[in-house]
């Protein structure tokens, strides 16, 4: 069976045309799709019952299926471990705020980066996902809003996997949640997270789009980001720093610094100070999001304790660069990246 999710607009016509449908119908179920966000093809009810039928019978609508969904205590986070068609398990996230609604999404089944922190990390590498995999993650929870007559404000791209590992797919996937006469998400909202691939950061700059940069970097010296993120022994520090310089210099967007506080390892003066040099001289327009680390089975790293995340940040704060202390949402509901597959593999 065709995916559903596979299909650009012209492929469905053409399927459409095929089976001799008037050349408006590939228009009305990419509208239910996108738009209207039905749940299903018997969910498009202006469509004949016959032609619902045989879109049912010979397309595949979905091919998430949940195996645990759990919701956090204070009702936040809901996080999904999705089987795919051929068994692989993907997480994906919704986030409730006051006033925002942001969602997390996968782009790989597993992650070939090995942070040694990160749950996901720490299973290895299974397979990229297609771009239809990486945009039914959106419409699921988009679908769910639209019920609760709401709606999705923000996509993160930094759920299991690197999403430049994968940067066809995954650009592929912004391009169609994007498509004003598809999804209609404003590029704007949406932000991807690297770990530092920096051939892929160039070809992004290069690309100019109106999506967010993230890049994890948990680390300020060479010593201690080989040790975190082996990623760092291919692209060092100095490096990567020139590439997010050019990055910022060719697309006068601001970029955003992820940095998980693990107690004792990353979270002291000295990784402050080192982190101040290297985004000072002259400054970087960027925003820095520190997070106490979710601890993880196979990492004997804890979150930094309260004290520390503030020391860090007036360290930041004096040299004024913009910091934002995040808040860990979903502990209770293993709702850091890999926690929840393990989980199912590990009951
Ligand atoms: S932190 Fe991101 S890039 Fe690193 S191992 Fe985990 S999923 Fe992969």
């Amino acid at each position: 069976m065709k995916p559903l999710f596979e299909l650009s607009l012209p492929d469905l016509t053409s399927v459409l045309k095929e089976w001799g449908e008037p050349p408006f119908r590939a228009k009305q179920i990419w509208g239910w799709t996108y738009q209207r966000m039905a749940g299903s093809f018997e969910d498009m009810s202006d469509l004949p019952k016959n032609l619902r039928a045989r879109l049912t019978a010979e397309i595949q609508f979905t091919r998430l299926t949940p195996v645990i969904n759990q919701t956090s205590k204070d009702k936040s986070t809901n996080k999904i471990l999705f089987a795919l068609s051929d068994q692989h398990k993907i997480e994906s996230v919704l986030m409730h705020y006051r006033d925002r609604h942001t969602t997390c999404i996968s782009t790989q089944a597993g992650c070939a980066m090995g942070c040694v922190f990160c749950a996901t990390g720490q299973m290895g590498f299974d397979r990229h996902l297609s771009p239809g995999e990486i945009v039914e993650q959106v419409m699921w929870f988009a679908r769910d809003l639209y019920k609760e007559g709401d709606k999705l404000s923000n996509i993160v791209i930094m759920g299991m996997g690197e999403p430049f590992h994968n940067y066809d797919a995954t650009l592929q996937a912004v391009d169609r949640l994007t498509d004003p006469e598809a999804f209609n998400f404003g590029a704007r909202r949406i932000t991807i997270s690297t770990v530092g691939l920096i051939p892929m950061i160039q070809r992004f700059a290069d690309e100019h789009r109106q999506v967010n940069l993230a890049v994890s970097l948990h680390a300020a010296t060479n010593d201690l980001r080989n040790e975190l993120l082996p990623i760092n022994k291919k692209y060092p520090l100095e490096a990567l720093m020139q590439a997010c310089r050019d990055y910022v210099a060719k697309t006068h967007r601001r970029i955003t610094f992820e940095w998980a506080l693990i107690q004792g390892k990353n979270d002291g003066a000295q990784q402050a100070h080192a982190l101040v040099k290297l985004l000072s001289n002259p400054k970087l327009m960027c925003h820095v999001n520190v997070i106490p680390l979710n601890p993880t089975h196979d990492y004997a790293g804890a979150a930094s304790e309260r004290e520390r995340v503030d020391q860090f940040k007036n360290i930041l704060d004096a040299s004024g660069i913009p910091c934002t202390v995040r808040v860990r949402r979903g502990i209770d509901i293993d709702a850091g990246c890999g926690q929840l597959r393990i989980k199912a593999s590990n009951p």
